[in-house]
């Protein structure tokens, strides 16, 4: 595989479910196939949106998460010792929200290989780099409740070690990133250093893949929207926690930039890690021009060597409608070439 161009250009994750799959613009949609025909319309569904990523130019593509409903709960459907049934109220992301989550009632354990079919098929689909993200062990915790462990930092390492079983399962398949979602980095500071990043380097152990971790503000629904609004004038959650993750042994961090109150001289706390700067926000329909995301890539190198940064989406495109998700991702293919224009074509 050719080396990655400057400022290769990839997205957080996720993508909208065309219409005929589920149903459109719902961070919780229902499937709209059935058995057979339902695993075959999430494969021709990976299929769309790998060829519209590789058009728009990017450098390191995903499967848009089209095999999962929810980012989270896609993969602790296949883990055993979580009871379903017996639902749990729980204030999540630090109460941001207040939602019945599925409560751990036993020991954890991997029933089987979660997304080994999936990333098998969207691997013999491309020649291009492939991504695959599972959530992180923090951002698990915030998600289910605990009736076994007793302690959540005990529950996220037994998350943990499923997650690098699988992981290393994925790497096995020939992926070439692998990057955990850890929204929860950002608003429980204090447990990020006291436990949070030794669990995701429990999760990421043994990989020689690149490991990543996505550390965002959430997805442009009501409840983050009204968060943000209290955040103040500069949003500085990433400054607690980025000299800790610097010391890590993850290579990547994916940020939030675009539209956001987020000084990015903070990413001078990140000198040894590659930077997937969000140049696409995800909170909006509106499609940034090329020249916004050039702008933003343009103030990240004023704070990092051109080298280590990568044109990234704020967060999955989920939620927006399809076309509008579409056009993103050609702006930031587009955004990415003309920063490779302007710094000479010289390989990262
Ligand atoms: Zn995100």
């Amino acid at each position: 595989m050719s080396s990655l161009p400057l400022f290769p250009a990839t997205l957080a994750g996720s993508l909208p479910k065309p219409f005929w799959l589920a149903e459109t613009e719902k961070l919780w949609p229902q499937w709209r196939l059935t058995g057979a025909q339902l695993e075959v319309g999430k494969q021709d569904a990976a299929l769309l949106w790998l060829k519209r990523q590789e058009d728009a130019g990017l450098d390191i593509v995903t499967d848009g998460e089209q095999f999962r409903i929810h980012f989270v709960h896609g993969f602790l459907e296949h883990v055993a010792g979580i009871d379903w049934q017996k639902k749990t109220q729980m204030g999540i992301r630090n109460n941001r929200y207040t939602v019945d989550v599925p409560t751990v009632t036993g020991a954890l354990e991997r029933k089987k290989p979660v997304h080994g079919d999936e990333v098998r098929f969207t691997r013999s689909h491309t020649r291009w780099r492939l991504k695959v993200t599972l959530p992180g062990p923090m951002t698990i915790c915030d998600t289910i409740a605990d009736a076994h462990y007793g302690s959540r930092p005990a529950m996220a390492m037994a998350f943990a070690e499923i997650l690098n079983a699988e992981a290393r399962e994925l790497e096995a398949l020939g992926v070439d990133v692998v990057q955990f979602d850890e929204p929860a980095f950002n608003v429980f500071m204090d447990e990020v250093k006291d436990w949070g990043i030794a669990a995701l380097e429990r999760a990421a152990q043994g990989l020689a893949c690149k490991t990543a971790v996505h550390i965002c503000y959430g997805y442009g629904i009501e409840a983050n929207i009204r968060w943000k609004g209290t955040l103040g004038s500069e949003w500085r959650q990433y400054e607690e926690i980025f000299p800790a993750l610097n010391r890590s042994r993850i290579d990547q961090v994916s940020l939030e930039a675009q539209g956001s109150k987020v000084p990015l001289s903070l990413i001078r706390l990140l000198p040894d890690k590659d930077i997937l700067v969000g140049a696409i926000d995800v909170a909006t329909n509106s499609v940034e021009p090329p020249e916004a995301v050039a702008a933003i890539l343009t103030e990240a190198t004023k704070h990092a060597d051109s080298r280590r940064i990568q044109a990234c989406t704020n967060c999955g495109l989920a939620p927006l409608p399809r076309e509008v998700a579409a056009a993103k991702l050609v702006a930031l293919g587009a955004g990415a070439r003309m920063m490779r224009e302007r710094h000479g074509h010289r390989s990262a």
